[in-house]
């Protein structure tokens, strides 16, 4: 098959011929229709995350069962999957308490670049390829774990279905599932990215009565009214903090969320809350960096300081949720998919998502 792979940091994607084996116990093979292109791909691209290298990268996938290994009964040839990048053991005290994000079996092979049993199925002449977050869908085909197919309706677009696997969980669910936004409250989104995007809908889906975008990108504010932000904040512009507390009679916001990844962007979205209020960081920072709060207010504002990882997913219910939404008109995907490549203009969609030019590239793997 054809994938796009990373040899070494700060290079461009080579895409070549890769080996890809039959899937073993408990793997599934995806015929692979479409990928996004996420930020998390752009950290591995630039050195800012590590993952083993040489690898397959692309981790939001949609696509159609191929073939299935031995003991794979949840899924079957021919089913439409999107693929989610924390599969589960669904064994463990957080998979069985309705936390599969969490899932500490998988967690500690996350960063393996190898499937479940510590091998890879991907080679290029010969010699050994990593997969990425055991997904890797800059790629015709991927095997992966028979927990992370996530099986959807068949008349559903695959290439909308793709985003739902990374960005549109990360964010509707950090509103939905992670704050649990309340009807007519205030939310206030830093980042209008793919993820804050799906932050700020996720928001008007729980019902807020008032969304505020921040983002120092125009365009990007611009793109925030359409999926729901009732004001926007350029930060370029203003001191963001003090807009929200004027749009908020001095308060701050209900619920904040940081979709950027930065310990500054992050602190700026705790004094955006209001004491009592819900602080939810979303964004991945840098590997190492800190974040400083003042330990004296921490304590005296009462704000709840949450992570949100993979929007707190448990994808088999999340996902199906969300695409029903999608189907019935009320969550926007298609706005999200703003630039189309072939995986051979894999450098050009990774460029188009650095430059802050697209919300989200797709490549399409698959015309058929
Ligand atoms: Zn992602
Ligand atoms: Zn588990």
């Amino acid at each position: 098959m054809k994938a796009a792979i990373l040899e070494a940091p700060a290079t461009d994607l080579l895409v070549d011929r890769v080996d890809i084996q039959e899937p073993r116990s408990g793997e599934v093979l995806v015929r692979l229709a479409a990928s996004g292109v996420c930020h998390s791909d752009l950290h591995v691209v630039h050195g800012t995350q590590t993952t083993p290298l040489p690898a397959v990268l692309g981790h939001e996938g949609a696509g159609v069962v191929e073939a299935v290994g031995p003991n794979v009964t949840s899924v079957k040839v021919g089913d439409h999957v999107v693929l989610s990048w924390t599969p589960n053991c669904g064994q463990c005290a957080y998979c069985q308490s309705g936390h599969p994000n969490l899932c500490q079996v998988v967690y500690a092979k996350m960063g393996t670049g190898l499937l479940m049993d510590g091998t890879s199925r991907l080679s290029r002449s010969g010699k050994p390829l990593y997969h990425y977050s055991f997904i890797s869908s800059f790629a015709e085909y991927c095997v992966v774990p028979e927990s992370g197919c996530v099986v959807i309706e068949p008349g559903i677009p695959l290439d909308k279905a793709a985003l739902v696997g990374c960005a549109v969980m990360t964010g509707v669910g950090a509103a939905i599932n992670t704050a649990r936004v309340q009807p007519g409250s205030v939310a206030a989104v830093i980042g209008a990215g793919g993820v804050g995007l799906n932050a700020i809908q996720g928001s008007r889906l729980a019902g807020a009565a008032s969304i505020i975008a921040i983002d120092v990108n125009p365009a990007k504010l611009a793109r925030a009214l359409v999926f729901g932000a009732t004001h926007v904040i350029n930060a370029a512009e203003v001191d963001a903090i003090a807009a929200v507390r004027e749009l908020t009679k001095g308060m701050g916001a209900d619920y904040t969320f940081e979709a950027v990844g930065r310990p500054e962007t992050m602190r700026q979205c705790w004094e955006m809350a209001r004491p009592g209020g819900t602080v939810v960081m979303i964004g991945i920072a840098p590997a190492g960096s800190e974040l400083s709060l003042p330990a004296n207010r921490v304590v005296r504002e009462e704000r709840h300081l949450l992570g949100s990882f993979y929007g707190s997913a448990r994808p088999h219910i999340d996902m199906p949720m969300i695409l029903n939404l999608y189907m019935a008109g009320k969550l926007l995907l298609d706005e999200l998919v703003t630039h189309r490549f072939s995986l051979e203009q894999i450098n050009e969609a990774v460029h188009s998502l650095e430059s802050g030019e697209a919300i989200r590239p797709v490549i399409v793997l698959d015309n058929r």
